[in-house]
């Protein structure tokens, strides 16, 4: 995967992508990163890459030219026409699916905004997908281009080593993971539940899948919907929260 980030903030993708895992895959060459920096391909004597907008308001846009000019040097150096993601709390809610289905990509090119945002105009011209980490407003594109790099990153075979497998993850069965506890047995005054110090892998896995299926109906019923959950499981869960209800 080739991942590409437009961005007037280059040293915030490296800074935050070099590290952990991420920075690992890097290193691997199972991942490339390039920050390009719009900035240098301004036109303008000063350095400028944005300006008021037209029709008056607060706050600036970042101009066509340099943005245009930032994609196409990228876009001349490969053989392919990239998914161009742009990052606005306007596009559709980044989630789990997506980053699945953006990880079969060959490069993706990601565009930051800033300030008011990008001009119009430009986004028409390159951007295939426009999308939001969240309803909430930041104040640039680059954390939500990291969010999503991690997320995708997490998908491509190779980056994850087997004892960080993704498998069980929330979201990975459309449900939320079971709760996960470590050494020591007690701490203070709490204990780890008994069954996971059983040795008995069966009933660990019922468990877990048990308490999945309870911490997705209390906090997350509206995923529930399109879970694979089986006609008992189902059962199991309307019998739980009946009998929480009664409580
Ligand atoms: N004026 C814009 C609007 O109301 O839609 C918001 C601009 S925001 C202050 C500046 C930049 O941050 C955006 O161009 C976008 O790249 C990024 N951004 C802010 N919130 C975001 C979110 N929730 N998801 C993705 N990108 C976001």
């Amino acid at each position: 995967m080739e991942y590409y980030v437009l961005t007037l903030f280059p040293d915030m993708i490296t800074d935050g992508l070099h590290t952990s895992i991420i920075g690992r895959a890097i290193e691997d060459g199972v991942l490339s990163l390039e920050a390009v920096n719009i900035r240098d391909y301004t036109l303008s004597k000063h350095g400028k890459t944005d300006d008021y907008p037209y029709g008056g308001g607060a706050g600036m846009v970042m101009q066509a030219q340099p943005v245009y000019d930032a994609f196409m040097s990228i876009r001349n150096r490969i053989d392919y026409n990239p998914r161009v993601v742009y990052l606005t709390p306007q596009g559709k809610v980044f989630h789990q699916d997506m980053a699945k289905e953006l990880a079969l990509e060959k490069g993706i090119v990601f565009l930051c905004g800033h300030y008011e945002g990008v001009d119009e105009r430009v986004l028409d011209e390159i951007v295939t997908d426009e999308v939001s980490i969240g309803d909430y407003v930041l104040t640039g594109g680059e954390l939500p281009a990291m969010c999503m790099i991690d997320a995708i990153s997490r998908m491509i075979p190779g980056v994850l080593h087997n004892n960080e497998s993704a498998e069980d993850d929330s979201f990975g069965d459309g449900l939320l993971e079971f709760p996960q506890y470590s050494r020591p047995e007690i701490w203070r005054d709490r204990k780890v539940p008994a069954i996971l110090l059983s040795g008995d892998h069966a009933k660990v896995d019922a468990w877990r899948r048990e308490q999945s299926l309870i911490r997705t109906a209390e906090r997350r019923p509206d995923l529930l919907e399109n879970a694979v959950i089986s006609p008992k499981e189902r059962d199991f869960i309307r019998k739980y929260l009946a009998n929480k209800n009664e409580l």
